[in-house]
């Protein structure tokens, strides 16, 4: 074995793995990268279908990226941000309320999306308390939600697997349908049901509404639910209705902002300004961990006062605001103006859609979701019956290390297989990886002989 991989295994606990599994079998170690892909220490090439988990936006080791590192070096990487200014902070911050729904005026830092969420839900209670509502202190939340990992995010969280264990330490949010068609019990024809699944929502807000603080919500696509999206206007009924009940609106953009829905954000799709809106993933275009929480003058004025009258946001991290983030994340949105990215998304999504429709007519698909440049391809047992694979099967996992060996880097939520590449992703790319995701979603559910000598399974599946 390799003596990075000993190393590993001797030394490392890998984030949602089955550290059994690891250390029993081999590993592939990442030297480098360019551009879509991924390079191995041994040489091998795979696409980096998942954007190094949702996060890589203009590909790896891009120019301009790496020169904003190098220029913000040679003046400095890191000053705190408690009680001092920093230029890039200060830039971005401008930036990103110029590009974020109106309505959101101040920004505050922190390092990853579960912190940007976090303090989305503390200023959204705190809020409150100034506001004379003392009262309003629960939190609506969707049923599979995710929202990061701390014990606030696992809170608002409705991903059972992940989050049951943790039942006890947790303060309870009122839960909602998700408003997946596919999955949906509450209705027997979407088509025609009217979003049978805001009823709960509006009969929750009738009857709580004066204990409500806000409600939480992933635009348009629960990501790790396994990118369960919206039916159209969901979302925009969702907003109209905390309005109407006097309830905030927070966003968790962490994996659909920067251009993954096709828009800069999701919630421009249905022209949607939420009270608060968390930023993190994309931010960096994928090359250090940033975040960032956006919110309203009218949150952000009800927390101004003396220092004497405690009003003070308690609130902060020892990296808020790193230079060094920020001034990668500035040259990240320059990419995006310079090269018109999101104008050039349109005919790459026209590809995937292409390649999608080929997919759908695989005998064990059952259903296919996309919007931009996010795809969920759920596995089924049986189509017409919406029978799933049996779980202990890990057949998602499964097609994910059956198409490394032809070069394409994924990772499955249960039987659901992501795709999300980076948006810099040619069409020739997509179209290539696209194939290879045909493939091996139809070797390993059609032929799964081909990969009986799969390695560590359980490894790579939640
Ligand atoms: C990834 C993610 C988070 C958590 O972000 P981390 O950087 O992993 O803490 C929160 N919300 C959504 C929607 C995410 O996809």
């Amino acid at each position: 074995m390799n003596n990075i991989e000993l190393k590993d295994k001797q030394y490392l606990w890998h984030p949602f793995t089955q550290m059994k599994d690891w250390t029993e079998n081999k590993q592939v170690i990442i030297a480098a990268a360019n551009g879509t892909k991924l390079i191995d220490t041994e040489g091998n090439e795979y696409y980096d279908g998942v954007s190094s988990l949702w996060v890589n936006i203009h590909g790896h080791r891009k120019a301009e990226l790496n020169q904003a590192i190098i220029d913000q070096l040679d003046k400095i990487a890191h000053s705190t941000m408690l009680g001092l200014i920093n230029i890039p902070a200060t830039e971005l911050a401008e930036q990103l309320v110029k590009i974020t729904p109106p309505g959101l005026e101040k920004v505050f830092y922190s390092d990853d999306g579960s912190t940007a969420v976090e303090v989305a839900l503390k200023m959204a209670f705190q809020y409150w308390q100034f506001k004379g509502q003392p009262n309003k202190q629960k939190f609506i939340a969707l049923n599979q939600a995710y929202h990061g990992d701390t014990v606030g995010t696992v809170s608002v969280g409705g991903i059972d697997l992940f989050h049951r264990v943790f039942k006890p330490l947790l303060f309870a949010p009122i839960h909602i349908p998700s408003p997946s068609c596919y999955h949906c019990q509450l209705a027997d024809n979407n088509e025609t049901c009217g979003m049978t699944c805001l009823e709960p929502l509006e009969q929750v807000l009738t009857t709580h509404h004066t204990e409500i603080a806000g409600l939480i919500i992933e635009p348009l696509v629960q990501a790790a639910a396994g990118m369960l999206m919206s039916p159209p206007g969901y979302l925009k009924k969702v907003r109209l209705l905390t309005e109407k009940y006097n309830v905030l609106l927070i966003a968790d953009e962490v994996a659909t902002g920067f251009g993954r829905t096709g828009k800069m954000f999701a919630c421009e799709h249905e022209a949607v300004s939420p009270d608060l809106m968390a930023l993190s993933k994309g931010i960096t275009g994928g090359y250090l961990p940033l975040a960032a929480t956006l919110t309203t003058n009218e949150i952000y004025n009800t927390f101004l006062g003396e220092y004497t009258d405690k009003r003070t946001f308690y609130h902060g991290h020892s990296y808020t605001g790193n230079q060094l983030a920020c001034a990668v994340a500035l040259a990240n949105l320059k990419v995006f103006r310079d090269e018109k990215v999101i104008e050039g998304l349109a005919s790459k999504i026209e590809t995937i859609n292409t390649k999608l429709e080929k997919i759908k007519t695989l005998n064990y698909v059952g259903n296919v979701r996309h919007r931009g440049m996010i795809v969920g391809i759920e596995l089924m047992k049986d189509k017409q019956t919406k029978k799933p694979f049996p779980w202990s099967d890990a057949t998602g996992a499964k097609v994910c290390l059956h198409a490394r060996k032809y070069g394409l880097m994924i990772r499955p939520v249960g039987d659901v297989v992501i795709f999300m590449p980076p948006l810099s992703s040619t069409t020739g790319e997509l179209t290539e990886m696209l194939e290879i995701l045909y493939k091996s979603i139809q070797e390993v559910t059609e032929t799964p002989a081909c990969c009986s000598g799969l390695a560590a399974i359980s490894a790579i599946s939640v």
